[in-house]
């Protein structure tokens, strides 16, 4: 009998856990530790943050799933790992603090045959001075409950435009190293859309910041797209859609400190600036959990399982730029030195950006990190499943189910308006997500035809099946595996 253990509920944790319990006898153990009661389908927190979706039809909880299924769950956090146990517990274990419940703050050694770390990221609003959702008038979407309160400030916001009163709407990254561009992008569209609707357009004034070089590039370098039977940059495409809306924008933007309406910046120029709004929406920079961890003796060994993130089979040889390659990339996510450790999804740490970096005139890296989206977290926890899944059934390792995010796509899907005949959307579809200069030497490492953009309704009602889709999904309801991840 085995037990695996999954540190994390999101995307991966998630699949992770269904996969290994429908595919495992009842005699192997799959335990989930998560701090959050509920699972929550994060990309449809854009339309929680615009009012038109309440937080509950993104979010089930999640104790009574597993029950149901033979899944057990703590509802506890990791804190630190020791994977040869320590002097007194000879089996691997994770310490746990539960945090909530009769339990609540007492700490668990929770012992495991197989460790997956599916902890996502750390939302590292501390990174960035005055960034506090929902203070300062700057919100995020990152999580529902975070969605709930922008809705509640762009509201106040909007109610004062009917009363006649101008208002400034910055929405970007709200740090010079942020990722998920993509998000911002869509609450972006979503939030402009909005102010149509209820007639306030022309009182407001909607600025895009990034500490993107150029519009498009969403930590990926931008790419170079099909668009109908044309080729088209991305940055193109993006600049179309800005501009068509009146959107403006500050591009190149390390956002370094949030006071009360203001956003202070620095360029790549090297010019500190600050741009005023009414209501703003910053994603955070991401960073890991701060774990530690510890071998049998007790002596720290941290740098052997995370680097910020978890350390997997990635090449993490500092190189220029120039060099880097689609092959630095993980394709088990398997930890080197601990073999049964995995940590698919945004919690392992990525070998070298993918956007090229930029630093500033004074030195400051103003950069996105790279983006790491819901389908590879998915594709990734079930390749770790399954090969947890062999090396269990065959009694000795397996590593064949194998994926590098340089051979998987990335559809970044924006709905802009919620409704299923006033919506439109704006997709992009990339493939693959880390550009393969070798193969695709002529169209900046991407293979075109499976990089697309297309505006109009399709997208959003595309978006609008997903999120039902993958709801069902998650519930585990008849079927379920049938739908990709
Ligand atoms: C607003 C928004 C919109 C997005 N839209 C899209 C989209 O349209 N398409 C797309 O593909 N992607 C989208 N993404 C990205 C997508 O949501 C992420 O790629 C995905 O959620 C990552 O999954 P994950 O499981 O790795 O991490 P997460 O989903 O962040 O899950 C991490 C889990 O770990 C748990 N955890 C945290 N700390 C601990 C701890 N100490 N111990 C145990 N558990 C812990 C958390 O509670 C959580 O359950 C969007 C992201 C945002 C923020």
């Amino acid at each position: 009998m085995s037990k695996i253990v999954i540190l994390g509920a999101g995307i991966s944790g998630h699949v992770s856990a269904a996969h290994l319990r429908r595919k495992l006898s009842k005699k192997h153990e799959v335990l989930v530790v998560s701090p959050n009661s509920n699972y929550q389908w994060i990309p449809s927190n854009i339309w929680v943050g615009i009012g038109r979706m309440k937080s509950e039809k993104i979010l089930f909880p999640l104790a009574p799933l597993y029950k149901k299924k033979g899944i057990g769950y703590k509802q506890a956090k990791a804190i630190s790992f020791f994977p040869e146990g320590d002097k007194n517990e000879t089996k691997p274990y994770v310490l746990a603090e539960y945090v909530a419940g009769k339990n609540k703050g007492e700490q668990e050694k929770i012992t495991y045959d197989y460790l997956i770390n599916a902890t996502g990221p750390k939302l590292n609003f501390e990174a960035t001075q005055g960034l506090v959702p929902g203070e300062n008038k700057t919100y995020s979407v990152c999580t529902y409950t975070h969605a709930g309160q922008a809705w509640k400030g762009l509201n106040e916001v909007i109610q004062k435009m009917k009363a006649s009163k101008k208002a400034k709407i910055l929405i970007g990254t709200g740090h010079a190293k942020s990722t998920c561009q993509g998000a911002a992008f869509e609450y972006i569209l979503n939030v402009e859309q909005e102010l149509r609707k209820h007639n306030v357009r022309d009182m407001a004034e909607v600025t895009w910041i990034s500490n993107e070089y150029q519009l498009g590039d969403f930590g990926m370098d931008g790419m170079l797209l099909s668009y109908g039977s044309m080729t088209m940059k991305s940055h193109e495409m993006v600049e179309m859609i800005f501009e068509d809306r009146d959107i403006k924008w500050i591009l190149g933007a390390g956002v370094e400190k949030i006071e009360d309406g203001l956003a202070h910046y620095e360029n790549l120029e090297g010019e500190h600036k600050t741009e005023t709004y009414d209501f703003a929406m910053l994603i955070p920079s991401f960073s890991g959990h701060g774990f530690k961890a510890y071998d049998k003796n007790e002596n720290d060994i941290t740098e052997k399982l995370f680097k910020g993130f978890m350390i997997v089979d990635a090449d993490y040889t500092p190189k220029p730029y120039e060099e880097w390659s689609v092959k630095d990339w993980p394709e088990t996510y398997q930890n080197p030195s601990y073999k049964n450790i995995f940590a698919p999804g945004i919690a392992f740490a990525p070998p070298h950006a993918i956007s090229k970096p930029r630093t500033s005139k004074n030195g400051t890296v103003i950069s996105p990190a790279p983006p790491r989206t819901g389908m590879p977290s998915g594709i990734t926890a079930k390749l770790v499943a399954d090969n947890i899944i062999d090396s269990i059934k065959s009694g000795k390792e397996s590593l064949n189910h194998k994926g590098s995010m340089g051979n998987m796509g990335a559809a970044c899907i924006a709905s802009a308006g919620y409704g299923i005949t006033k919506g439109s959307g704006v997709s992009i579809t990339t493939y693959p997500i880390v550009p393969d200069y070798e193969k695709y030497p002529k169209t900046q490492g991407r293979q075109l035809g499976k990089t697309f953009g297309e505006i109009g309704l399709a997208g959003h009602w595309l978006k609008l099946a997903l999120h039902y889709a993958f709801i069902y999904k998650a519930k585990m309801k008849p079927f379920w595996w049938l739908i990709p991840e």
